[in-house]
Parts: structure tokens; C-alpha cells; sequence
């Protein structure tokens, strides 16, 4: 499943020129842009989309880049817009010293470097590093091996929980490292979990585990599906939205 719909806004364009697939800037209402542009055969019109990525513009093949430029030209007030929303929304990049704060299901836990002959472990509020450097990316590799570990045990526990009330047996479950899935099923039976949704909130992982375990029952997103998923989770609709719309604000930079 996708990590979250963008906003989106579909435009007809007319012109006819191919190109390949672009990385642009614009001075758009007065400040450069950054996007993305890739252009598909199969498109008709011309849509922007913006997220935590930032902008991006998927265009017919034959749309010329003069064109695209206008567009985004005429619609500059609703992407400067839409850009501030999602700047305002993202947390301050992490510096991985003592007093960062990252999440853990969903709680603020403040990171505090200790001795590395210590032992990393959480208590309360904080977690105890013993990283072997006090340098960032040390910092981030121990930490991040850490909430892969947790997310690897939360996610097996949740999981046995949750299969014999959809009537699977408990299947062997991976951490994947996705960008954009949240989780994956496949046919062979085993699950792909994304170790970030250990930062979000109980409920959200609740969510995706129970989706992926009904995946083993119908292998698509039937009605028959999404009743298997409504009869284990009846406010999954509600849980579905705030992953799509909330989930990114748990993740680390
Ligand atoms: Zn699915």
C-alpha cells in the first residue's frame, strides 16, 4: 500500500513533444522550485502532486516543457500553498545527539548517549545509547538497528495476535526498508513489514498487520477482502486515513 496519497490536481494539456524524464527548478511566486518531472505514454493529462517529497509533475509524453512551465506558472498559488502546508508539517531534522527526540509506537522518546559499554535500552521516556561513537550517522546506525529489532519483535507478537481471528496461520514475517510500501504480502505466504511503522502509533501498526495478514485469506482488495479486515477491525477506514495522512510525522528524517 502507498505510504500516502498526494494532494492532486489534474490539467489537460494539448501540446505535442517527446522527452525524457527531468529534474526542474522554476522561480514560482517569487522563490525557486524544485520538482520532478516524468513523463508516461499512457498519460492524458497533465497532474502535479505534492507530498513530503516535495513537487512533482507526471505529464503526457508529447506535453512540451513550455507548456508544463505555464501550467505550473498558472497554478503557483495552490503549490506555494500546498508546499507550506507540507513544510510546516515536517519535524526538524534529527542531529542524533543527547535531547533528539524520535518515536517510538507513536510516543516521543528523547535519545541519551551513555558509555558504549552501557546497554541500549528504554527507560520510560528516554532511550539509553550505547553507540560506540558519539558521532551522527554512529548515532543513527545504532538507534535505527535498535527500532529494527523492536519492530522485528512487535511486529511477530502483533502478528500471532491477530491471525487466528482472520483464520491464517501465523506467517514469517520480514522487515522491509521501502520507501513508499508499508507492507507487503506474498504468495508464498510470507510478510514484508516496513521497520518504520514501529514509530507510529499502535493503532496504525495494528492496521497494516492486520491488512497484510488478510492478504494470506484473498490476495486482493475485494469487498471479501476488506470484510476480513472489518471484521477484526471495524474502524480500519478511520485507521487507514491516518496512515495515509499521519503516519509521516512519527518517521525519522
Ligand atoms: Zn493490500
Amino acid at each position: 500500500m502507498a505510504a500516502r496519497r498526494p494532494a492532486q490536481l489534474e490539467l489537460p494539456v494539448a501540446s505535442v513533444r517527446t522527452d525524457a524524464p527531468i529534474r526542474g527548478t522554476l522561480l514560482l511566486a517569487g522563490s525557486p522550485i524544485d520538482y520532478t518531472l516524468k513523463r508516461s505514454r499512457r498519460r492524458r493529462a497533465t497532474s502535479f502532486a505534492i507530498d513530503e517529497r516535495g513537487l512533482r509533475v507526471a505529464a503526457p509524453w508529447s506535453a512540451s516543457q513550455q507548456h508544463i512551465e505555464a501550467l505550473l506558472l498558472e497554478h503557483a498559488g495552490w503549490i506555494s500553498r500546498k508546499l507550506a502546508q507540507w513544510e510546516a508539517r515536517r519535524p526538524p531534522a534529527l542531529t542524533w545527539e543527547t535531547g533528539s527526540v524520535i518515536r517510538i509506537v507513536g510516543d516521543p522518546v528523547q535519545l541519551v548517549l551513555c558509555p558504549a559499554n552501557g546497554r541500549t535500552e528504554r527507560q520510560g521516556d528516554q532511550l539509553y545509547v550505547a553507540s560506540d561513537s558519539p558521532e551522527a550517522s554512529a548515532v543513527a546506525k545504532h538507534v535505527i538497528a535498535w527500532l529494527r529489532a523492536m519492530a522485528m519483535s512487535w511486529f511477530e507478537r502483533r502478528a500471532a495476535d491477530y491471525a487466528p481471528a482472520l483464520g491464517v496461520r501465523m506467517p514469517l514475517i520480514r522487515l522491509s526498508n521501502a520507501r513508499t510500501r508499508w507492507g507487503c504480502c506474498y504468495p508464498t505466504g510470507r510478510v514484508h513489514l516496513n521497520w518504520r511503522l514501529i514509530q507510529t502509533p499502535s493503532e496504525l501498526i495494528d492496521y497494516v498487520v492486520v491488512h497484510e495478514l488478510a492478504h494470506l485469506r484473498e490476495p486482493n482488495h475485494s469487498q471479501r477482502f476488506w470484510r476480513h479486515v472489518a471484521e477484526v477491525l471495524p474502524d480500519y477506514e478511520q485507521r487507514r486515513r491516518a496512515l495515509r495522512t499521519e503516519a509521516h510525522r512519527y518517521l525519522l528524517a
